[in-house]
């Protein structure tokens, strides 16, 4: 075989690899596992959020999101319970153990968005950025270089900074 050949054939082979490859599914749960769901792929985008109303729906500083379209999304065990905190906002929650799942919002048609920490490996798809840090809480600060919104990150946003507040 020639040297070129050689790299056409090395070539083929790895288009057969990459078509052949099975996409990623990514599992997760509630705290008590009464709701298990799993996604096929990569999630559209991580996100932390930090509104009021995300840190009021997990009760904490931040809310950290993970992206996917309902296509590619389905529960494999139980049925969360929902909660329509504003108008075409529905957050869902276990009902047994008070796990907060997952959010989807008129906004955002075809997507549902993920709580992080329901993922059954946290270091599995890092976030990518931060939304809505206007309303973020003056003594929460996260020491990465990611990109930080004003509000969304969608729709030509421009960040109005990389990297923690100096
Ligand atoms: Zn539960
Ligand atoms: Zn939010």
């Amino acid at each position: 075989m020639s040297a070129n050949a050689k790299v056409a054939a090395a070539k083929a082979a790895t288009t057969r690899a990459a078509a052949g490859k099975k996409p990623v599914t990514t599992t997760g749960r509630c705290q008590c596992r009464a709701i298990e769901y799993q996604f096929t792929g990569e999630p559209k985008w991580v996100m932390h959020c930090h509104c009021e109303s995300c840190r009021r729906a997990v009760s904490s500083a931040v809310a950290t999101y993970v992206g996917v379209r309902l296509e590619q999304f389905s529960y494999l065990q139980g049925e969360p319970t929902v909660y329509e905190s504003s108008p075409g906002v529905k957050r869902y929650f276990c009902a047994n153990c008070g796990s907060p799942m997952a959010y989807a919002g008129a906004r955002w048609p075809g997507e549902v968005h993920l709580f992080h920490g329901t993922l059954a490996d946290p270091g599995q798809w890092p976030p990518t950025g931060h939304a809505h840090v206007a309303e973020q809480v003056r003594w929460f600060e996260i020491n990465d270089h990611l990109p930080r919104y004003a509000a969304t990150a969608g729709k030509g946003a421009k960040p109005v900074r990389k990297g923690p507040k100096r």
